[in-house]
């Protein structure tokens, strides 16, 4: 079931959103050659904690892991891992795809985003690996609309992913949030149009395309933390959480006077 939120939810929803887009903007300033994911965790948990929230992912089991609550509060996934990176005393290095994803919980409500960078210099084609998997969230952000369906954003997300070569992660799924971090619907980065659930006005959701260069296949353990390519090739990921209301997409995890920038007003054709 969809749960709707009221205006007053979204405000809350929108400070937890807050958050973590302050956490994770602190943590890129750091993200640098030589710097450990472990020493980004520790940033990220203390503004965590001083904002008066709790890190979201932190002792999170989910019912699919074999291998115990993530351990974090950063998910740090290098290279081809795709999600669930565990931060760790390993210093990054020139060229590695960084991906960062965190959630806190704020009075009650969660935010949820993610984004990928890479540290130092990027290949031509790893910076097109990221600015596609960018351009796939906007444009499903942009469908996010009061009567449109779910496949809708799927599908432009897929289709966007795809147009220039790349694949989306079938495995792992956005989801729908609020008072607890995943809520129904699961939204796949791939679908068909007119499918799915109509969206309506209070529906929040966090719509996180994985764009890996090669197959979409992940590897055997993604029932651990990390999960891998199954190829060894490399993956972004990048997400927002992002309310559907009568005047259209709000997304959440933005810092204020810094929105999204979204390409078209959003109504399908
Ligand atoms: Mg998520």
């Amino acid at each position: 079931m969809i749960i709707l939120k009221s205006s007053e939810e979204i405000e809350k929803m929108r400070r937890a959103g807050r958050l973590v887009a302050e956490v994770l903007d602190a943590v890129l300033a750091m993200a640098d050659v030589g710097v450990t994911t472990l020493q980004l965790d520790v940033v990220a948990e203390k503004m965590i904690r001083a904002a008066g929230a709790v890190p979201a992912f932190k002792g999170y089991q989910p019912e699919f892991v074999k291998c115990g609550p993530f351990p974090a509060t950063l998910c740090t996934s290098v290279n081809s891992e795709v999600v669930h990176g565990i931060p760790s005393e390993r210093p990054l290095s020139d060229g590695d795809l960084l991906s960062v994803d965190t959630g806190v919980e704020l009075d009650g409500y969660f935010g949820d985003a993610a984004v990928s960078v890479v540290i130092g210099t990027a290949a031509p084609e790893v910076q097109k690996l990221l600015d596609v998997t960018k351009h796939a969230l906007e444009a499903g952000i942009v469908v996010c609309r009061s009567g449109n369906r779910l496949g809708d954003v799927s599908q432009a997300v897929q289709a966007v992913a795809e147009a220039e070569g790349f694949n989306v992660v079938r495995r792992f799924v956005g989801h729908g949030i609020g008072t607890r971090m995943h809520e129904d619907p699961p939204i796949p980065n791939y679908g068909v149009r007119g499918t799915g659930p109509v969206l309506k006005p209070g529906m929040v959701f966090a719509l996180e395309p994985m764009v890996n260069m090669g197959t979409h296949e992940v590897s055997a353990s993604a029932d651990c933390w990390p999960v891998n390519t199954k190829d060894g090739r490399l993956s972004a990921h990048f997400e927002h959480t992002i309310a559907v209301t009568e005047d259209g997409p709000d997304v959440l995890t933005v810092i204020d006077g810094r929105g999204v920038e979204l390409e078209k007003p959003g109504r399908l054709g």
